[in-house]
Formats: C-alpha cells, structure tokens, sequence
C-alpha cells in the first residue's frame, strides 16, 4: 500500500474515498466522536442490524462491539466481509452469559416438562443466540423488548430473559407482570428446582451492563429533580428497575435520541436529565447546547465501546484486503443463531 501522510482523519477519510462503493462504515452511537465522524450509518443495535440486507459493499467496518459485528456477519450477503478495528472490544454483559451455561439451564428447565422460551437481549455471543436459536427463541433489542417479551410469553408457558436481568425487570414490568412472577436464577442453574422457579413466568439471567446498573443511582434522579423541579430524567432500561422506577421515562437509544430532539425542538423545559453511556448524552449536549442545557445523569463511559478508536479504524482501512481484523463465525452456529435474530426483524417489522 502507497505511504499517506496527513492526519489520522484525513488519512481515513482518502481511504473511505479510494474504496468508493466496496466500504461502508457503520458505527454504534456510543463510539468515540474521532469514529462517528467517519461512519456512513450511526445507529443503535436495531437500526444497524435493519440496514444490514440493504447494504451492498463488499467491505462492512463495524465500529462497535464483537457481538454487534457478529450480528452483522449473519445478515450479511454471501461474499461481504464484516470487519471490527478492534477484537478485544467485547461487551461485559454479554460475557456475563457462556453458551454452555445457558443451555444446560435450557435443558435442566425444560425437563420439568414446561415450555421455556428463551428470550435474549440482542448483546450477547452469537454462541448464546445459536442456542437460543435451536430452544425456539428469539432476539431482542431495548427498542422492541416489549413486543418480543410478549412473543415470547405466547410461545410457551414461561421466558428465560438474559443476559440483562433489568432490561427483563423493566419490560416485565412495564407489562404489568407482577413481581412475585419474576424470579432471578443463578448461571450454575442450581435452584431450579425451586417452586419460585417452578411457578415463575419470567426467569431473569443474572447479568446487567455494569456501564448502566452500578454507575446510575437512584439518588442521583432525587438529586437532579430537586435542582430542576418540573424537567425529566429519562434513562435507559439497562439501569436498575430502581432508578426506572423514579425517572420519568425509559427507553431505548433511539428513543432516548428522538425525545431529547423533541424536547430542543419545544424548548419547554430548561433541563433535561439522560441517563446512559456518557458518549451519546455530550453529542446531544453539543447538539442542542443553543435550546436546552442536557445533563448526563453519570459520566459513565463504556470502556468496550472506547476500544474502536480513530487508530485501529484507519489501521483496519489500511489492510482491508489483507482481511486484517474480519470478524468471521462457526458455520454450524449461522442457521440456529440466524433463526433467533430473524425471529425478532420478522416479529418487529
Ligand atoms: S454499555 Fe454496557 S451493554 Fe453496552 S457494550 Fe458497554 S458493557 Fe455492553
């Protein structure tokens, strides 16, 4: 490859030119800025996974997490190249659920003879939703949580939510299914025979972001409605159902995008308080900085997330047709995996 000079984000941006048509880059709003500035398409999980079937490069730069990019190496077209600037950049949620662990508790519950539909959150390995994929399961985002939770509760006679045990609290709840219905299990699986677990019609993993639910307090929601009286705190359904509970609203990136837009637009109320990864709430700070003063809830940042940075992304561009950082995944995973994910896009259109 010719020697470029120029800056990091010049030397991106001739790379993004030079390939024309055979790159796009898709980043996850939690990126650093030095990326988004760079990507074709910023979304959250749901929407990135939407555009997928309708990109046709040949190369896909996926500036997010490992499981994300896996996502996208399953709905991508025969031929198309997934790549991720950096491994390592995991998420410790979807580590806190191990496929073997997830389907021995399957296989444990199932032989009870009831029905256990496995309902997983989107951030978790392609291993887990391969096994979610062959229990009848299905994927979920936190923008559609709500429907698949329904989904899933009219395929059997109870859902096994994972890996996030407050993304599953706070839909169940938002649902109206009372709390002694809801009982969280252990990963060894070794309560399962419970009569809680027996008559439960939610069984919660026990995994959380800890990004979401250890840096988000509920005090942290009194503290800013007695300085702003009247303005809102909206939050993401990872956080616990206690901070939920005393916000004034909950939902997922996208939503928490669209309502901070809304509220520059109507430049109603003087605050307005976001709870989720810091990245996202100080590019809406800057955005709407002229209309409305938006306070982060924490500076929690995602330190996964930071690993894709502007370096490994033009290193990344730097050696694409040397297939330097492709992400690629077990053959035999794709079928069982893909039918979870297509259960979702086809029960969410
Ligand atoms: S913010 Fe939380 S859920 Fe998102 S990638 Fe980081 S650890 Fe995972």
């Amino acid at each position: 490859m010719e020697q470029m000079t120029g800056s990091t984000a010049d030397r991106i941006e001739a790379l993004r030119k030079k390939y024309g048509k055979d790159l796009v880059i898709l980043g996850h709003h939690y990126q650093l800025d030095e990326v988004v500035q760079h990507v074709d398409i910023v979304g959250d999980s749901l929407e990135l996974a939407r555009r997928i079937p309708e990109i046709e490069a040949r190369n896909i730069v996926f500036c997010g997490v490992y499981f994300m990019a896996e996502s996208a190496c399953l709905l991508a077209r025969p031929g198309q190249k997934i790549f991720l600037p950096d491994h390592s950049a995991d998420c410790a949620m979807a580590r806190m659920a191990k496929a073997a662990d997830v389907e021995k508790v399957l296989e444990k519950l199932s032989a009870t003879g009831r029905k256990i539909v496995p309902l997983a959150y989107v951030n978790s390995s392609l291993a887990v939703k391969a096994v979610v994929g062959r229990f009848g399961g299905a994927v979920c985002t936190s923008s559609n949580a709500k429907v698949m939770l329904e989904w899933a509760f009219s395929q059997g006679d109870a859902v096994l939510f994972l890996p996030d045990r407050n993304l599953g609290r706070n839909t169940a709840n938002a649902l109206g299914i009372p709390a002694e219905q809801q009982v969280e299990i252990d990963a060894a699986g070794t309560m399962l025979d419970s009569d809680e677990v027996k008559n439960a019609r939610l069984l919660l993993w026990p995994g959380c972001c800890p990004i979401h639910e250890r840096l988000m307090k509920p005090e942290m929601v009194d503290e800013f409605h007695k300085h702003f009286p009247g303005c809102r705190v909206l939050v993401h359904p990872e956080c616990t159902p206690d901070v939920v509970g005393r916000c004034d609203g909950a939902g997922s990136t996208a939503f928490l995008i669209k309502e901070a837009e809304k509220a520059a637009e109507a430049a109603l109320e003087p605050a307005l308080c976001i709870g989720t990864e810091f990245h996202l709430v100080h590019r809406l700070m800057e955005r709407y900085a002229d209309r409305i003063n938006i306070i982060p809830l924490a500076q929690a940042t995602c330190p996964d997330m930071e690993k894709v940075d502007a370096a490994s992304l033009l290193a990344t561009l730097e050696q694409l047709e040397q297939g330097v950082n492709e992400v690629t995944v077990e053959e035999a995973l794709k079928a069982p995996a893909r039918d979870s994910l297509v259960r979702m896009l086809e029960n969410c259109r």
